[in-house]
C-alpha cells in the first residue's frame, strides 16, 4: 500500500515558541529533531501496517526541515522550495495519507499555534464556503485524488478538527493547548509511540476511511489580515475580488482552485 505523509512543524509534540519554528536559534534545531522523530514512527507504523512506496513531504516553511542523515531508510522525502505544488507528488497514485504535526486553523480557541497558510498575511480560508484550514485542504486534495486521509497528530484542537472533517480517522494528541504558545505536552517518547502504533492501526482502515472530497467545481475565498494584501492580487479570470480583504480562487477542482492563489 502506498502512503503519502504531509508533515508541519507547529504541532509536533514541544513544539510552542516562535523560536522553535524557525529562525537559527538552537530550539529550532531541537524541533528539527522533534519533527524528524516523529516522522521516523509514523514510517515505522506504517511500515508495519504493510505500506511500502511511503512518500514524506517537509511542509513547514521552506520545507527543509526534517535533519536529513536521521530519516528513515524505508520511505522517500520532498524537502525544498518553490514547489510545483503545495503537496507535490500528492497525485501519484497512493491508497492513504497521514498528516504528521499539524495545528488547527485560523481563529481556533485553544489551539497551539492555530493559523492558515500565513500567521501573517491570511486570516481565513473558505473552500466551497465552509471555513477551512490546512487540515481540510489536505483532506479535500486528497479527496480529489481518492486518498483517504487515515491519521492525524497535532495539538487537541488539531484532531478534533480532523475527526469533524473525516469520521473515523486516527489522531495522536501530542498536546493540549492552554493558550496559543502553551500547552500540556505529552512526553516526546509516548507522542512517538503513539504515532507509531496509530499509524498501523491507521492503515488498516485505508479501505474504510471515506475519502474526503469537496463538490465541484471549487472556490477557495481567503480572507487576509488587510486589504493590502489583496491588493497584490491581480485580477484574472478566475480570481475575483470579493472585499476589502477577500479574493476568492476558483478552478474546476480544490488541487486547480489552490493553484490560483
Ligand atoms: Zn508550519
Amino acid at each position: 500500500m502506498r502512503v503519502f505523509i504531509a508533515t508541519d512543524l507547529e504541532g509536533v509534540g514541544g513544539v510552542l515558541l516562535d523560536e522553535q519554528v524557525g529562525g537559527d536559534s538552537p530550539e529550532y534545531q531541537r524541533a528539527r529533531h522533534l519533527l524528524t522523530e516523529e516522522v521516523n514512527a509514523a514510517v515505522e507504523g506504517a511500515l508495519a501496517g504493510g505500506a511500502s512506496g511511503i512518500l514524506v513531504d517537509d511542509g513547514h516553511a521552506t520545507g527543509s526541515n526534517f535533519i536529513f542523515d536521521e530519516l528513515h531508510s524505508e520511505a522517500r522525502y520532498v524537502m525544498g522550495a518553490a514547489r510545483p505544488d503545495w503537496l507535490p507528488g500528492l497525485g501519484e497514485g497512493f491508497e492513504a495519507s497521514c498528516f504528521i504535526g499539524c495545528h488547527a486553523m485560523a481563529g481556533t480557541q485553544g489551539a497551539v499555534r492555530d493559523h492558515t497558510m500565513s500567521s501573517v498575511a491570511w486570516h481565513g480560508m473558505w473552500v466551497n464556503g465552509k471555513a477551512m484550514g490546512e487540515i481540510g485542504l489536505w483532506a479535500a486534495m486528497a479527496g480529489h485524488y481518492g486518498v483517504p486521509c487515515v491519521l492525524v497528530s497535532g495539538c487537541e484542537k488539531a484532531c478534533e478538527e480532523a475527526e469533524e472533517l473525516v469520521p473515523g480517522i486516527e489522531t495522536v494528541v501530542t498536546k493540549k493547548g492552554m493558550s496559543r504558545y502553551s500547552a500540556i505536552l505529552e512526553p516526546a517518547e509516548k507522542v512517538r509511540a503513539m504515532i507509531r502504533e496509530r499509524a498501523t492501526t491507521a492503515l488498516g482502515k485505508a479501505k474504510t476511511v471515506a475519502p474526503y472530497r469537496v463538490a465541484t467545481p471549487v472556490e477557495i475565498r481567503v480572507e487576509y489580515n488587510n486589504a493590502g494584501y489583496a491588493d497584490e492580487v491581480r485580477i484574472i479570470p478566475g480570481r475575483e475580488r470579493i472585499d476589502a480583504r477577500t479574493v476568492a480562487y476558483r478552478g474546476p477542482n480544490v488541487v486547480e482552485a489552490f493553484r490560483m492563489l
